[in-house]
């Protein structure tokens, strides 16, 4: 009925801030994405996970003690301000077509020459993306970062659903019943790759919202014994 009510009065409501406008986003809530993203990709990065730097030289401090443990990346956004507000209008208020505005930002990235340099040499990545939560997807009825990815591949990239949640059977202990490092240990353990599933050599690990990355570090790993010779990874958003 709403849906028809807005068809009746041909306009739609900004995603965002709720103005009424024939986009999914208005034209200021738009820009202040864009602003963000740009401002990002001009400020200096850590040449591996992408976080901004403050005083150090081409790598972050994390970045240069671990090196050969990262797996590199880039997040588009911050998760904060008008970054965060994006990320909760497409998973919280369940705005599935805001799922274009990401894949518009995460081509034009791919696409930009800090992606096709020697570090990324963009036309050899497969974009996989990482499996949300299962209960939250039978919730909302799709999968955020799956929406992301089919649009990517409608535009040409190479992609491919590789990793799936594993499903805890009856018998298995109760995430409650667990103290706070075997709900960790449980959480890293509950990805696995689909059955059948065929590696390419250069994964691009698609994901939401990064926090401490240790999701990605999992995913990574999993794909190089299942055969990947190089991981990469992009996020919609980091936490700061
Ligand atoms: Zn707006
Ligand atoms: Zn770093």
């Amino acid at each position: 009925m709403l849906k028809l009510m807005r068809m009746f009065a041909g306009r739609e409501r900004c995603a965002i801030c709720g103005c009424f406008e024939r986009k999914i986003l208005c034209e200021e809530c738009f820009a202040q994405l864009k602003f963000e993203f740009e401002k990002r990709r001009k400020g200096r990065l850590c040449r591996l996970c992408g976080k901004p730097l403050i005083s150090e030289i081409e790598m972050c401090c994390e970045c240069r003690e671990n090196e050969a443990e990262i797996v590199p990346g880039r997040a588009l956004f911050e998760y904060r301000g008008i970054g965060k507000e994006g990320i909760r209008a497409f998973k919280f208020k369940n705005e599935r077509s805001f799922g274009v505005i990401y894949a518009d930002f995460l081509a034009l990235f791919l696409r930009s020459s800090e992606f096709s340099d020697s570090f990324w040499e963009s036309d050899k990545w497969t974009a996989v993306p990482v499996p949300g939560n299962r209960k939250n997807i039978r919730l909302r009825g799709w999968d955020p970062v799956a929406v992301v990815v089919e649009d990517l591949k409608s535009r040409g990239f190479a992609a491919a659903d590789l990793l799936e949640r594993k499903k805890w059977g009856k018998g298995a202990v109760s995430l409650k019943m667990m103290n706070r490092q075997q709900r960790l240990c449980a959480a890293l353990d509950s990805y696995r790759l689909r059955e059948g599933a065929v590696v390419p050599q250069s994964v691009l690990l698609i994901d939401d919202v990064r926090t401490t990355g240790s999701t990605i570090k999992r995913c990574a790993l999993l794909l190089k014994e299942a055969g990947a010779r190089e991981v990469r990874w992009c996020a919609l958003a980091e936490t700061p």
